[in-house]
């Protein structure tokens, strides 16, 4: 038995140890974990209070995949609810569909009775977002943003991709065995509204597989989308690779990525046993893990695959 997380899943870690401890589900000890990190406020890149969309709208992306059945859910581009994990988990056990976004997504969170959240942001978040809109606009072009047909030029001006992203990752291993994997993020800050990162698509963000293991990725999404990061490490796996070799392996996929628009990308990943690896295109990053007899998780450096950032 064994959560692992990245390092924002500090606040949840213990709960969803402590489900583990008392014979609960990895699907259980995923959703809770990820629940206590989409409600700090302090986290700005998962959940309430997380950077906002271009025009100061928080859009939430989230999936969860059960690695014993290979059932999937995911919501992308969620406003007003706060959530997204277990509006993910809704999808995957309650209908029979695997993904849904915008209104579509709003509207099952209704059904589903989840508590209307008129505000997700507090006021000190909503004066960054017009803080860093006002480096390249004027006050007059912000007061009109909501109206504008030029969004996509502003997005290219405003987007700050080093550091204005972050999801949380957790991958738990249960008492059976059964591996879940569960992603939740406010995406990338100022992105254009409608916007999906990696997150809610299943095989770059996300995937887990009994028979093989998990991973999950943080870092610059439409990366780990067109390498289909997530899915090609646990295939990796599959094809007789440890977690360690796996994971660099993905990680090489996304250094050969040729174009534009190459940032930070960061991944965890667990093999069937529970071996664990994290890995980043940067220094200095970290993960955290902790199994049923550690009273607390223990952090650990990602090994660095670096990756050249290329920007315009
Ligand atoms: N992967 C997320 C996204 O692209 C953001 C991040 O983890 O930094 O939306």
């Amino acid at each position: 038995m064994i959560v692992v997380a990245s390092s924002n899943g500090r606040i949840g870690i213990n709960t969803a140890t402590q489900i583990l401890r008392q014979g609960g589900t990895a699907v259980d000890a995923v959703e809770a974990g990820i629940r206590l990190v989409e409600a700090n406020p302090e986290d700005h890149t998962v959940g309430f209070n997380g950077y906002p969309n271009i025009l100061g709208e928080v859009e939430l992306d989230a999936s969860i995949m059960n690695g014993r059945t290979l059932e999937t859910g995911a919501v992308g581009a969620l406003k007003g609810y706060l959530h997204a994990i277990t509006l993910a988990r809704q999808v995957m056990e309650q209908i029979p569909h695997v993904m849904l976004v915008g209104d579509g997504a709003n509207r099952f969170a209704a059904e589903m009775g989840h508590p209307q959240q008129t505000d997700m942001l507090l006021p000190e978040t909503r004066e960054v977002w017009a803080n860093r809109l006002r480096s390249d606009m004027s006050d007059f072009d912000i007061e009109q943003i909501a109206q504008r047909t030029d969004l996509a030029h502003w997005v290219q001006l405003a987007t700050d991709p080093e550091r204005a992203k972050g999801t949380v990752n957790f991958i738990v291993q249960d008492k059976e065995g059964n591996i879940c994997t569960g992603v939740s993020t406010s995406g990338w800050a100022w992105k254009y509204p409608g916007r999906l990162g990696d997150t809610p698509i299943i095989g770059a963000g996300n995937y887990a597989d009994n028979r093989y293991g998990a991973a999950a990725c943080t870092g610059m999404g439409e990366m780990a989308i067109r390498a289909c990061t997530a899915h090609s490490l646990v295939f990796y796996m599959k094809m007789g690779l440890s977690v360690a070799e796996a994971s660099e392996r993905a990680m090489v996929d996304l250094r050969d990525l040729h174009g534009r628009f190459i940032s930070v990308m960061n991944l965890i990943a667990i093999d069937k046993d529970g071996n664990h690896a994290g890995y980043s295109s940067v220094d200095g990053r970290t993960y955290i893990y902790q199994t049923p007899d550690m009273p607390n998780c223990e952090e650990l450096a990602r090994t660095v695959v670096p990756v050249p950032p290329r920007w315009g």
